[in-house]
């Protein structure tokens, strides 16, 4: 990337990045990382929450392969005394009163317990209505009877009680070969109803024993319709197991977050099935999460308008506002004030310096101005005779020449010349000859003063006087007025036809028209004046009334 497409670049991000932008990205850096560890705090709840209810469920089957251990030792325990009772007692024919009154019936691990003779048949049980009852049927029976020794059975269905039990076989032949009987021992599963029950209304968690073939042979009270069905063949698959199982407890993962776990009942091939679903087991915390998210988005919106009217009531708007007021002032309104009361606090300082900045440029300028109205008043002023000067006269002519255009009134031009003015220098000095134009200038005034008129000293020994809304004959009495009045000062000017100073004197008036020029009006003025010259001077010529010596003198003088 070239370097200018760099800088391009760069200029583009800082424009995104615009105050607003900054201030929500700030606020967002604030707030985001709390939010987001509030939702990894629950996030990880959950994992731990998950973790325990499995590590719970996973001692609840502890449980019952030890609490059953624990049964068929105590119950194999008792087999062996009863057998050793039975046999001896056999011997005096009284096996059976003797084996029921020696045999405790609260015992903790036993509910009943039954003498089956050779033929399978009951002879004698601790509860009576097994008497008579054939279980020569039975694997556990045979079992016992064939290997002489301790046998477990399966979960079997009661034939009395039609309640689903586990029974231990015991031969006698294995203490006394001479005898053929088989003890029976029903064993007490109330640590299974215990850890069923304790598994009831456990969301997300079920629980089934099933037995050999993967019938349903336990559920907790609250899936008691599970009973006597099987279990879905993937469930079986693992639970059952291709090959055997060689742990007592196996665990594995299924679809969806469920993990399955199968215990084997210790002595049987009935197995306790746990699943667990951690879609629902989580599900509390998982709406947690769920409303942790929307907080999330919820307080970074609210964060985000919060931060953009922030940006825009507190910097945004007040630079606008100042910017507004500079604008004012570049267009040299200097009265725009900044209004404190739309300001945040910290931008009163700044507005303090604007409006105090205001006033001073506002005073300087007046200042400035009324210098440059007394610069423009001193250019336009002649310091000799206190009259304007030629510019002066010159900006007044062309006013006056364009309020003669509007209203359609003449204007009227006297020009004055001093006569023989350089030989005066000449006898009285220079100094001498300024107080004279100081004093014809004063006169001018007088009579300017007296007419409406406008006096200048044009230039030199030039005087001129502006007479608006004046006509060509009241010009020429003014003229001739102006005339008298400097000869009635009596400066004696001995070099002079007139023995004192005199002025000649051209009168010119004119209406203003598009077509004409206020010069055209000076020049008929100078060349009326030039005949007053060619007619002996001291005397006031009009133009118009210019004689043809005027313009022989004229031409000769020229
Ligand atoms: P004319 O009657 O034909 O006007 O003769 P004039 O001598 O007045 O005319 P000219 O133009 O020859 O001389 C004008 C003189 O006015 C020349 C100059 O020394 C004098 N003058 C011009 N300005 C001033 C000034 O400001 N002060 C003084 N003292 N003299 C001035
Ligand atoms: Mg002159
Ligand atoms: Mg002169």
């Amino acid at each position: 990337m070239s370097r200018i497409a760099i800088i391009r670049k760069k200029s583009q991000l800082r424009g995104m990045l615009g105050i607003r932008a900054r201030l929500v990205v700030l606020a967002l850096i604030l707030v985001c990382p709390l939010m987001l560890d509030r939702v990894r705090l629950l996030e990880n709840t959950r994992t731990t929450q998950i973790a325990a209810v499995a590590d719970s469920v996973a001692t609840l089957a502890q449980r019952a392969t030890d609490a059953q251990r624990e049964v068929i030792s105590s119950v194999e325990a008792v087999l062996k005394s009863a057998a050793y009772i039975h046999a001896a007692a056999s011997q005096i024919g009284r096996s059976c009163s003797i084996l029921r009154a020696s045999l405790r019936v609260d015992l903790p691990s036993i509910r009943m317990l039954s003498v089956a003779d050779s033929s399978g048949i009951i002879r004698c049980s601790t509860s009576s209505m097994f008497v008579g009852s054939d279980v020569s049927n039975r694997a556990y029976f045979r079992k016992a009877f064939e290997t002489h020794d301790f046998v477990v059975s399966d979960f079997v269905i009661g034939q009395q009680s039609r309640q689903g039990t586990i029974l231990a076989a015991y031969p006698v032949s294995a203490v006394d070969t001479g005898e053929e009987a088989v003890l029976i021992a029903g064993m007490n599963l109330d640590w299974l109803s215990d850890i069923m029950a304790n598994l009831a209304g456990r969301p997300g968690i079920n629980v089934a024993l099933i037995d050999g073939e993967g019938t349903v042979l336990a559920t907790p009270p609250d899936h008691r319709s599970l009973i006597g069905r099987k279990l879905d063949q993937s469930t079986l698959d693992f639970a059952l197991g291709a090959r055997p199982l060689e742990r007592e407890q196996a665990t594995t993962s299924i679809d969806s977050g469920q993990t399955l776990s199968v215990s084997r009942i210790p002595g049987t091939n009935a197995r306790l099935v746990v699943t667990l679903d951690e879609n629902i087991v989580s599900a509390a915390i998982s709406r947690d999460i769920r409303t942790a998210y929307l907080q999330l988005a919820l307080v970074c919106l609210l964060v985000l308008l919060g931060a953009l009217i922030a940006a825009e009531r507190l910097i945004v708007r007040p630079i606008s506002v100042l910017t507004s007021i500079a604008n004012q002032f570049a267009q040299g309104d200097w009265s725009a004030r900044v209004t404190r009361a739309r300001l945040p606090a910290e931008f009163l300082p700044l507005a303090r310096a604007f409006n105090a900045m205001a006033a001073q440029l506002g005073q300087r300028e007046r200042e400035l101005v009324a210098s440059n109205n007394s610069l423009t008043v001193m250019a336009s002023m002649d310091l000799l005779s206190g009259l304007a000067n030629r510019r002066g006269f010159q900006s007044r002519l062309d006013f006056e020449w364009m309020r003669g255009l509007q209203n359609g009134h003449t204007v009227a031009l006297l020009l004055l010349d001093v006569d023989y003015f350089k030989s005066f220098n000449d006898s009285y000095g220079h100094p001498e000859g300024d107080a004279c134009l100081s004093r014809i200038g004063e006169t001018l005034a007088t009579v300017a003063n007296d007419t409406g008129g406008f006096a200048a000293r044009y230039g030199g020994e030039e005087f001129c006087l502006l007479l608006p809304d004046t006509d060509a004959d009241t010009a020429y009495q003014v003229g001739e007025m102006v005339r008298a009045t400097v000869e009635r000062l009596d400066v004696p000017h001995h070099t002079s036809l007139f023995q004192r100073v005199t002025v000649s004197i051209g009168v010119a008036s004119a209406s203003p028209t598009e077509d004409a020029s206020p010069a055209e009006l000076i020049e008929a003025a100078d060349a009326a004046l030039y005949a007053a010259k060619g007619r002996g001077r001291n005397t006031v010529v009009e133009h118009g009334f210019i004689r043809a010596t005027d313009t022989i003198s004229m031409a000769i003088a020229s």
